[in-house]
């Protein structure tokens, strides 16, 4: 039965999306069959494949709102083993049109679940709100990975999330449980990366995933290729980043190992940043259970 991860934080831009591409490519490249729900209206995933999202006949909307069965939709991609539920724009509509139903948060939990037991990992690209779509992901999942870009608000942002996901657990999902924090676009010539980074992991200890992934202009490029990074550039950094993001995953997961993790060598040390008293208050106040 697959495990299914969504991928989520409510700000934009910090690469959930990059993330849940290139995690997936590598995953199945090391043999998991892996299934993407592409769960953005931007369907930057579906085009990272390369899929012509004008072009699709049915997409994720036609199942979340329409009778279309989830399996009918899926699309295989550029990686064997590597299938993705494709997005286009119309699953904004779903969001409006879902909110006047019964059990509009389990949506996805219904759709998914004939196909689930096919797939060793189900990952959910989940848009940059905090809104239905993201609600049913985050009930669709056994556990949430947050991607968190090295930048100064970092940590009031995670307290926001966090907050949504304990009200989920409290209503929807009690299970849900943290897969991790994923730090992105690490950039090691500046002392706020290696900041942010230290004060994350100060906060949210084991909870963060050792491998770091670097800003890389080659993982910005694979997107408009239409190619995850690992069949654009397989030696850059950023595709050795998510190749030992994967392999960690897996090893977590107790699957096997192959290549150690990437650790960025650590800057100078540094002052505590200021964090807001949000979010102090709130990763104080329980942090990630
Ligand atoms: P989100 O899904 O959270 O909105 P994306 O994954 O789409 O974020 O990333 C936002 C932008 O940043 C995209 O243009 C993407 O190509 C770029 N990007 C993501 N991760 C990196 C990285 N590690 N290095 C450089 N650019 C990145
Ligand atoms: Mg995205």
């Amino acid at each position: 039965m697959a495990q299914t991860i969504a991928c989520a934080n409510q700000k934009g831009g910090v690469g959930k999306t990059t993330t849940v591409v290139n995690l997936a490519a590598y995953l199945a490249l090391a043999g998991e069959h892996v299934l993407i729900v592409d769960l953005d209206p931007q369907g930057n995933a579906t085009s990272g494949f390369g899929i012509d999202r004008a072009a699709l006949e049915t997409t994720l909307y036609d199942v979340i709102v329409g009778d279309v069965q989830m399996a009918d939709t899926v699309l295989a991609t550029a990686v064997d083993h590597c299938e993705i539920v494709p997005a286009s724009v119309s699953l904004a509509g779903a969001e409006v049109e879902l909110a006047s139903t019964d059990q509009r948060e389990r949506r996805l939990t219904r759709v998914l679940a004939p196909i689930v037991d096919r797939y060793d990992y189900i990952l959910i690209d989940c848009p940059p709100s905090l809104g239905l779509l993201t609600v049913n992901g985050l009930t669709a999942a056994d556990s949430v990975l947050i991607p968190t870009q090295c930048e100064y608000y970092a940590l009031e942002g995670l307290s926001q999330l966090i907050a949504t996901l304990n009200l989920v657990r409290d209503n929807l999902n009690p299970a849900l449980a943290i897969k991790g924090v994923v730090l992105t676009m690490y950039d090691a010539r500046t002392n706020l990366s290696a900041d942010v980074a230290a004060e994350v992991r100060n906060h949210l200890g084991a909870a963060v995933f050792d491998t770091v992934i670097p800003r890389s202009v080659r993982l910005s490029e694979a997107p408009s290729f239409g190619l995850p990074i690992a069949l654009y550039r397989n030696d850059s950094r950023g595709a050795v980043a998510y190749a030992a993001l994967a392999d960690e995953l897996r090893r977590r997961d107790g699957h096997v190992s192959a290549i150690a993790p990437i650790v960025p060598a650590s800057a100078a040390p540094s002052p505590v940043l200021p964090s807001t008293p949000d979010s102090s208050r709130a990763l104080a106040a329980g942090g990630l259970r």
